[in-house]
């Protein structure tokens, strides 16, 4: 009999495989004093160890930058950062001279102790460090108790395996890319942690988030997963295990239909034409949307160069950052957005304050407007790499014009003072993602020349459910019935103001949600670059007629079901037999 678990999508790709159990136990402390004169030993052995582990992190640093870039490579900045700490450092020793601890014991007292100072909150900011922490530990400890460093996962079964952790650190996601690792499953973890981003980077499927339940999950248990919805079937069923196999071996053997895929211009059986362009996390996910045929970059999330970090990027850095993706996109095009930090994604160099609701909090342009430098920064990098291809500024969370209007004279005093008033001129947009920016589109898309629809936030926001909350996955749905209302009203209030709308949501990599958007008049869409080919098959299959006939017909429905049921229904009529999307609709 088949179960589910919940957890939030961190990676999109599906996988079926075995489960194996992976973590990296702290090795347990045995308890001993020492006598006065061996301090001074204990002392140096403490500063080998910490040195040693240091030396260790920068190499895998070093490695990562090779392997998967030197965004990610930044993540260990802050573990060896910590390491430098001048309060772990006299804590430690302390520790060793004061209580007559060995180095060991002394270390581990002390990190358990910042560990408890971490773990008083629940934030994400605090649970990314403290990830770091047990890192170090780890590390520290397997040093000075003479243990072996392990290897996450020392041997792959044959066929590889769905790899299950607790907690996935930085350190050990990067060592996960071979090609045994069919996917990821964790208990804690948001989308924006570090291990999420490596993730993603890497192409491994994964699900994080999933709460104590994953604990029932023991080796060798049957799963799929879809790391895009964050969904887990446990012990699949024959019809399960055979619906996905047709999807999957529709996906391997479709691979030169899939670069035919990528070729051919998007538009629906009736002629009309539609852009999908890509969502990228980081500057090296570009060639990725080169290769399926991405119209541009409809949402490139810049505070992914931030998060984790210790230093702030200076302007040359970031302005590298962004010319690697224009230099990809220079005629279709990029859409930059400035720095979306708080909620759940926060760098280590801001001090942000802890806070009850971070969704509701100091976070986006709030942050941006009250750090000038910041954001001017940002601003000089954009505008510089516009110089090498097309560049629109995306401003996140905004909520009313007088947020515009600020970024706009910033904007201008920027380009004023770059190239003596004739750096390029860029497209300043906005995302349409809180209720207030919605219902007030008249108001502010005077100010914008585009608007760009964020489905996962403006769903959190309207139906009062934490986006990162596996608990509540079963009511995040970006086609609850009042969401769907909105859309539709959107749809009519830009076309009032004359002013272009897309979405960049993750609804856009939804083949249902595209096919009901369309339905509603939407024309450009900005995704995953791994989930072009299920939309666009999706698209070249549908009428636009047809779809714009039932969002026109939809009654009011009680449940998201409701919308989505006869958009998936058409789709499944007119989507070829055999064909990799029909059997995706009805997976997972
Ligand atoms: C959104 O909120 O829909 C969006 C695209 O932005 P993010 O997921 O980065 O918050
Ligand atoms: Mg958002």
């Amino acid at each position: 009999m088949s179960w589910m678990l919940h957890g939030i999508g961190a990676s999109p790709g599906r996988a079926h495989g075995l489960s194996l159990r992976a973590g990296w136990d702290v090795p347990s402390v045995p308890h001993r004093t020492i006598s006065p004169d061996e301090v001074d030993a204990e002392v140096e052995r403490f500063e080998e160890a910490r040195k040693w582990a240091r030396e260790r992190i920068l190499q895998i640093q070093r490695a990562t930058n090779e392997r998967i870039g030197s965004v990610e490579g930044k993540i260990f900045e802050a573990q060896a950062m910590m390491l430098d700490d001048p309060d772990l450092i006299s804590g430690t020793i302390s520790y060793i001279r004061e209580n007559y601890l060995p180095a060991e014991r002394a270390i581990d007292w002390h990190l358990l102790e910042l560990r408890s100072r971490f773990a008083d909150t629940a934030h994400v900011m605090a649970l990314d460090r403290l990830a770091d922490l047990r890192d170090i530990r780890q590390r520290v400890l397997s040093r000075l108790l003479g243990l072996e460093e392990r290897d996450v996962v020392s041997e792959l079964p044959e066929g590889g395996a769905v790899l299950v952790f607790d907690e996935l650190t930085p350190s050990r996601a990067v060592q996960l890319g071979g090609d045994g690792v069919l996917g990821l499953l964790t208990a804690t973890g948001s989308r924006a942690s570090h291990s999420a981003v490596i993730a993603r980077s890497l192409g491994v499927p994964c699900v994080v988030g999933i709460g104590p339940r994953l604990a029932e999950l023991a080796d060798g248990h049957e799963v799929i997963l879809d790391g895009a919805t964050g969904r887990v079937i446990v012990h699949p069923t024959e019809a399960e295990i055979e619906t996905y196999r047709r999807s999957a071996l529709h996906t391997s053997e479709r691979e030169h239909r899939l670069e035919e895929l990528a070729c051919c211009v998007t538009q629906t059986t009736d002629g009309v034409r539609v852009i999908l362009q890509a969502n990228l996390d980081q500057p090296d996910d570009a060639a990725a949307a080169l290769r399926v045929g991405a119209e541009g970059v409809g949402l490139f999330r810049s505070e992914f160069l931030v998060i984790g970090r210790r230093t702030i990027p200076d302007e040359d850095e970031q302005y590298d950052a962004y010319r690697r993706v224009v230099e990809v996109f220079p005629e279709l095009g990029v859409t930059l957005r400035t720095f979306d930090i708080g909620g759940d994604k926060f760098p280590i160099f801001l001090p942000m304050p802890m806070e009850e609701n971070p969704y509701l909090g100091w976070r986006a342009i709030r942050v941006c407007l009250d750090l000038p430098d910041l954001f001017r920064n940002q601003l000089r990098a954009a505008v510089r790499a516009a110089e090498h291809g097309r560049v629109r500024i995306l401003l996140p969370f905004i909520v009313s014009p007088d947020e515009i209007r600020r970024t706009r004279e910033m904007l201008d005093e920027v380009r004023a003072s770059l190239n003596a008033g004739s750096a390029p001129d860029v497209p300043l947009g906005i995302m349409i993602e809180t209720p207030a920016a919605l219902e007030t589109v008249d108001r502010l898309a005077p100010h914008v020349d585009f608007l760009s629809l964020g489905t996962n936030d403006l769903t959190q926001y309207t139906l009062a459910v934490d986006r990162g909350n596996a608990r509540l996955v079963d009511l995040f749905d970006p086609l609850h019935p009042a969401l769907f209302r909105m859309y539709r009203r959107l749809a009519r209030s830009a076309e009032e103001e004359g002013v272009g709308v897309s979405v960049c949501g993750d609804l856009a990599q939804d083949p249902v949600g595209v096919a009901a958007l369309i339905g509603l008049g939407y024309r450009t869409f900005s995704l995953a670059p791994p989930a072009h080919p299920e939309v666009k098959e999706a698209v070249l299959a549908a009428s636009a007629a047809d779809l714009a006939d039932i969002a026109g017909r939809l009654e009011d429905g009680d449940r998201p079901r409701d919308i989505r049921r006869p958009f998936r229904r058409y789709l499944e009529e007119i989507l070829p037999e055999g064909e990799g999307l029909l059997d995706r609709l009805s997976v997972i």
